[in-house]
């Protein structure tokens, strides 16, 4: 396994095109907007070198037997499963932001059992390929970016129907030795970080959508891919001196728009070409994994909210009065029932035909749809705690001004034995939280990351089994005989 530094030194080696305010940046890893977020996934390697986070960050690899980060790891078990949630959990609380890795963990785990599926139905050599890539994916500890959401267009078109055939990623040259595409891939989290990209498609595609039903693996700087860098909320604070406006002192996340501009792929990193049958089930599996991961990832984060929270009404002195001590309460409680359901979908997950576990889809979609809601509730009662003044401090150059700093320092101050600053700082990290740059990854990725509410609500549909329900009250009522 790799330690943070050699990951940091491994990135150095890639070569991006990458696009940020108009320039192409040269330095990516030490981009002061961008290294925040590297420094999130270093987290990753970090704490997998920590002998009391043995068994919650790494695992025996079930293609190897080495010991491998759980980030590359294919769950072989219920326990797993729930070990990835809470991994998820300790890293959120650790880094209060979104740390990238595991929308390549997930991908990797629904092409794992995709690829075996349709070897065994068409004779293809999918799973082997797949199978190859992640041994060296392993082996070298790298992240993946699983890339799944397209442009998409006009959303009531089909992807053959649009206007323009490049609004979902598709095949345009079907060669001896590979393949070549042209599309986007749209809200890349983590894209920078990681070294491989693995694109999948993105909704389930008909007959007519066989060129855009394609999977496939390349090294994230290849030739053809450009990357134009997404904004977030506040992020010019971090090209800022100090460290009290940006909120969150070290970590943060990323995504971007990825361009793939008539790139080649070889045969042996194609994992699905033209096989549209399969396609929902990567789509369903992919999304499941991942809805499974924000019962960890948010939970991670919503526990530093709350701690902030409660800091703040600590620094106010009003941490005994009864309603604030009721609105702490009712985030740990939404919070933990995030948790619960991450747990849950992992607990009652089977073993796939590769011999990969899945998450219970229903609970998974349940999760990610709570996970819609309580985000912004735990966001709205950390507000109502922070006070006003979250949203109307002045500036740390203020506070550090010898003529007006002073003055800060006295008219800012709420419990005498607190110094002003450290109040300073935890509003700061409220407003990082909830309307900053780290609110990408809690409060809004909450609302359309892996997926977008409506999303879950079909799956959800889907899988209630409506039919069985009616059942038992048909028998009940008299009205049927069991
Ligand atoms: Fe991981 Fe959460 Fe970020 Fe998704 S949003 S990559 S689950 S930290
Ligand atoms: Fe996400």
């Amino acid at each position: 396994m790799l330690t943070a530094d050699q990951y940091l030194y491994s990135l150095r080696q890639l070569n991006f095109k990458l696009y940020l305010f108009g320039e192409q940046v040269e330095n990516v890893v030490d981009h002061p907007i961008i290294r925040p977020s590297l420094n999130a996934v270093a987290k990753t390697y970090e704490l997998a070198e920590e002998a009391r986070y043995k068994d919650l960050m790494t695992a025996e690899s079930s293609l190897t037997g080495k010991r491998i980060n759980r980030f590359t790891h294919l769950h072989q078990s219920t326990e797993d499963l729930i070990l990835k949630v809470k991994m998820q959990r300790l890293l959120g609380q650790k880094t209060a932001a979104c740390f990238q890795r595991c929308v390549g963990l997930d991908a990797c785990n629904a092409v794992d059992s995709v690829t075996f599926e349709i070897d065994k139905e068409l004779g293809t050599e999918y799973h082997k390929r797949f199978r190859a890539f992640l041994k060296r994916v392993q082996e070298e500890d790298l992240v993946v970016d699983g890339a799944m959401t397209d442009p998409k267009g006009d959303r009531s078109l089909r992807p053959f129907q649009q206007a323009d055939p490049d609004m979902y990623l598709h095949v345009i040259e079907r060669l001896k030795d590979g393949i070549v595409v042209r599309g986007a891939k749209a809200h890349q989290t983590g894209a920078l970080s990681s070294h491989e990209i693995l694109v999948m498609p993105t909704v389930a595609m008909g007959n007519d959508d066989a060129a855009y039903s394609v999977c496939f693996a390349l090294p994230s700087d290849t030739k053809g891919i450009i990357y134009v860098y997404g904004r977030q909320s506040c992020d010019t604070r971090k090209l800022e001196e100090g460290s009290i406006d940006v909120g969150n002192c070290r970590y943060g996340g990323h995504e971007c728009l990825v361009i793939f501009e008539d790139v080649f792929v070889p045969w042996e990193r194609v994992f699905m070409c033209g096989e549209h049958q399969f396609t929902s089930t990567l789509v369903e599996r992919f999304a499941g994994y991942h809805r499974q991961s924000y019962g960890g990832c948010k939970v991670g984060v919503g526990d530093v909210l709350i701690g902030a929270a409660a800091l703040a009404a600590d620094y106010n002195g009003v941490a005994k009065a009864s309603h604030i001590k009721d609105k702490i309460i009712e985030m740990l409680h939404l919070n933990e029932t995030l948790f619960a359901c991450g747990i849950a979908c992992s607990s009652q997950g089977c073993p796939t035909a590769s011999g990969t576990y899945l998450i219970d889809l229903l609970l998974a979609n349940v999760c990610k749809q709570n996970v819609t809601r309580f985000p912004y509730e735990i966001s709205r009662l950390a507000e109502d705690i922070a006070g006003g003044l979250m949203v109307t401090l002045p500036s740390e150059k203020d506070f550090r001004h010898p003529e007006i700093g002073p003055y800060l320092e006295k008219y800012l101050k709420g419990s005498s034995s607190i110094p002003t600053e450290d109040r300073l700082r935890i509003l700061r990290l409220i407003e990082n939280l909830t309307l900053g740059a780290a609110a990408v990854g809690y409060r809004t990725e909450s609302m359309h990351g892996a997926g977008s509410p409506q999303a879950q609500r079909i799956m959800i549909q889907r899988q209630g089994n409506l039919d069985h329900k009616k059942k038992l009250a048909l028998v009940i009522a008299g009205i049927e005989k069991e």
